[in-house]
């Protein structure tokens, strides 16, 4: 046989999405195999193919953006590509998506394996009016470009014939060498020189490709050449730290950050030397550039902003009110159920105050989240939510935060209904590390789905009249102290300059009503089952912070004594039931009487009990600071539990309310509670809904800004930042509507 009829190993490797898998299938057919890479969960597609006479084992690496370390699928397509040393990387590049598909074929130059590029979805690009000049690519880049169409197996020989002859050629490849500019290069080519002369991991990587992520702190290269020559690490290593020091001073950057900046700009450099051409536009394009003609528009786009999110609070509030009434109908029924099957005591405290109250006050929300979940997802599915996230760059980037801050706000809560707990992981996609720690520690100011119902109970209870229009300046404020506070932090402790902002924006498209019903359920089951598990855990734990210890013997004592005196003189057969709390059945003004002042007690001694609760010292001890916003310890006992967990502040509120309250008010929804509460004004009301939306995150927030930032520094300063945030706020609110005689 001849040396040519040997089995040929190629490796697939491309961004998700460029129709990897679509001409892995067309190229194997039948003939794969899917397992996984040992240890993990990635997958691993193998197949085989022949081509006159060549047998092809084509492996499909996973997709990814670059050969970074920070995702398993990357780690796994590096390793590999350096460990398995197939001949030839088939690098498919979306045609219509030209620029970012070559970020990814760059780094593969750069490591220096032998490349043949695949260009994919030339007929989307076509569709489009853009066509791209192969030939062109192909001579800038050093490496063939096989135009395909994946999806009706067009261009598959040409690619594999292309292939083939690369890995037949016994070309030698050099890795390409981009400059990363003045601060950099240096360094950088200093250390290639120490790699190269010592043959540090040379079996695996160029040299200078080892220097470069020895530069970026790559974890994986690091722990190798560790392993391989420690002395000669640490040496380069105390290289890279100069310049990293001098980029942190000099452009408040790192080097990860300069060296993908010198890599776009290479690509966009490519991009401007005539391999694409722009014949006409699309018709989807161009219908969708007509839309962002307005949408978009300098002037008009952010009005339709603020119109559209406006349309979502009335939508939210104007459909959700009769189906959140019929939730709290049915708890306040299942409440007095409980009430009338249950025997006086402990237990049935618990389960009326402890449970129903609790879990209900937050499960009644449901129909209000639905709907802001329903609206999110369908302007993210739209395409919308891209288009505010571009408008809103430029105002982002006056105080001092990035275009892809954006989402951070949003998944946190920036249209009112999210979580801050994938908003903080959402910063990942910020490569700046001071821009990320800025939204990571503004993004929990946002209104999320846990503190729109607690928001939404006290607007029903003190500014019914405006329900969607004070949801909507509540969502304005919020912004308002994201943005203001993070300008704060960053001219304060978090100084630097801004780094630059790449966004692609998607075509519209209608959503479908399957995939819009995914969204909304996705996250509607996060918040339920929070009520199930969590919420009810808290509830039930701050019912007995405030049940217990009951009021002392002697005290008790004092109120039992006043019952008696109060029916003394009543005829004796009336006496049992309205000591008992019974209706005596009575038109006798003297017992009418009696009832209500015997009512007045128990209100008394119910509250007496509360405040002598654990809970209720606790709150008390509170009231020194939270007079000045005008907080009583009941509120200050539903603050303290919001911090295990947002939606925890209405069911303590509802619990602490009702043990305070007399038995006949049992049915009133914590609503009208508080509005008959001679304590709670609409000021008292401002001033909680300012500190309910500032205060410290809720505690699953703050321990995961510790794991994103690594650092217990940051999850401690975002509580008490945010704390003393919105205290001086609300005092600020409190007494300033005082003063204003409000
Ligand atoms: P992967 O994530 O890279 O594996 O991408 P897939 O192979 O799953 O392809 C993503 C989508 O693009 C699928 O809907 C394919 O049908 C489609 N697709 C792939 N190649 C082409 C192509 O050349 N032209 C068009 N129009 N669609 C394609
Ligand atoms: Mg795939």
């Amino acid at each position: 046989m001849s040396a040519s009829a040997k089995e040929h190993l190629f490796a697939l490797a491309g961004n998700p999405n460029c129709g990897k898998t679509t001409l892995f299938n067309a190229i194997t057919g039948a003939r794969q195999h899917v397992g996984n890479y040992p240890g993990i969960t990635v997958e691993k597609k193998e197949g085989l193919c022949s081509l006159d006479g060549h047998t092809i084992r084509l492996v499909d690496l996973p997709g990814t953006y670059s050969l970074t370390a920070y995702s398993l699928e990357e780690l796994v397509a590096r390793d590999f590509l350096v460990h398995e040393r197939p001949e030839v990387v088939i690098n498919i590049v979306d045609a219509s998506n030209l620029e970012r598909n070559l970020y990814l074929t760059v780094q593969l130059l750069e490591l220096g394996v032998p490349v043949v590029v695949a260009l994919n979805m030339v007929d989307v690009a076509e569709s489009r009016g853009v066509r791209i000049h192969c030939d062109e690519l192909s001579r800038r880049l050093g490496v063939p470009v096989v135009p395909t169409v994946a999806r009706r197996g067009e261009g598959k020989e040409s690619l594999l014939k292309a292939a083939v002859q690369t890995s037949e050629s016994g070309r030698k490849w050099e890795p390409l060498r981009l400059s990363y500019g003045a601060d950099i290069d240096p360094t950088l080519q200093d250390m290639e020189q120490i790699i190269e002369e010592k043959g540090l991991l040379t079996d695996l990587y160029p040299a200078r490709w080892t220097a470069l992520k020895i530069l970026e702190e790559d974890e994986q290269v690091l722990g190798k050449a560790r392993e391989a020559d420690p002395d000669l690490t640490q040496r380069l290593l105390s290289l890279a730290a100069k310049v990293i020091t001098h980029i942190q001073k000099t452009l408040d950057s790192y080097p990860e950050a300069i060296i993908a900046d010198h890599r776009y700009g290479y690509i966009s450099g490519l991009m401007r030397q005539g391999i694409v051409e722009q014949r006409w536009r699309g018709d989807r394009l161009l219908w969708s550039d007509q839309i962002d003609r307005v949408l978009t528009n300098r002037f008009f786009g952010p009005l339709i902003m603020l119109a559209v999110l406006y349309g979502v609070y009335q939508i939210t509030f104007t459909y959700s009110e009769i189906p959140v009434g019929w939730f709290e109908a049915a708890f306040s029924a299942l409440g007095s159920w409980a009430e009338s099957v249950l025997p006086e005591g402990p237990v049935r405290s618990l389960v009326i105050s402890g449970i129903i109250n609790g879990v209900g006050g937050v499960v009644g929300f449901v129909p209000l989240i639905f709907l802001m979940f329903l609206a999110i997802a369908f302007l993210e599915d739209t395409g919308y939510l891209a288009r505010a996230a571009y408008m809103l760059d430029r105002v982002f980037r006056i105080f001092g935060l990035h275009g892809n801050s954006f989402m951070a706000f949003i998944i946190s809560g920036g249209i009112a209904g999210g979580c801050a707990v994938p908003g903080v992981m959402a910063t990942r996609t910020l490569r700046s590390s001071r821009e990320r720690l800025a939204t990571l520690l503004t993004a929990p100011f946002m209104n999320c789905g846990a503190k729109v119902p607690v928001l939404a109970m006290l607007i029903a209870a003190f500014f019914s009249e405006n329900r969607a229009q004070v949801m909507f300046l509540l969502t304005l404020l919020a912004w308002i102290f994201a943005l203001v506070l993070a300008k704060l932090l960053r001219s304060t402790i978090l100084r630097g300059p801004s780094t630059p902002f790449l966004l692609e924006l998607p075509p519209y498209r209608i959503p479908t009503f399957k995939g819009l019903m995914i969204h909304t359920w996705e996250r509607i089951w996060q918040y339920v089952s929070k009520a199930g598990t969590t919420i009810l855990a808290i509830s039930v734990l701050l019912w007995a912070l405030m049940a217990f210890p009951g009021l002392p013997e002697e005290k008790r004592a004092v109120f039992e004594k006043g019952r008696q005196e109060v029916v003394a003189g009543l005829p004796a057969e009336v006496r049992a039931p309205l000591l008992a709390g019974e209706d005596p059945a009575s038109s006798d003004p003297a017992v009418i009487q009696a009832a209500t002042a015997l009512a007045e007690l128990s209100r008394q001694e119910a509250t007496e009990a509360l405040k002598y609760s654990f809970a209720g010292r606790m709150g008390r001890a509170l009231e020194t600071f939270s007079r000045w916003c005008g907080f009583d310890w009941r509120t200050n006992v539903a603050l303290v539990g919001g911090f295990a967990a947002k939606e925890v502040i209405i069911s303590t509120l509802g619990t602490a309310y009702s043990l305070g309250q007399v038995e006949a008010d049992q049915s009133l929804s914590l609503s009208q509670r508080l509005q008959q509460d001679p304590h709670w004004k609409p000021l008292t009301a401002l001033a909680a809904m300012i500190f309910i939306m500032l205060y410290s995150p809720c505690f699953v927030t703050v321990t995961c800004i510790v794991k994103e930032t690594g650092s217990w520094k940051w999850g401690l300063f975002s509580m008490a930042f945010n704390t003393t945030v919105a205290f001086v706020f609300a005092t600020a609110v409190y007494q300033g509507g005082r003063l204003l005689g409000f």
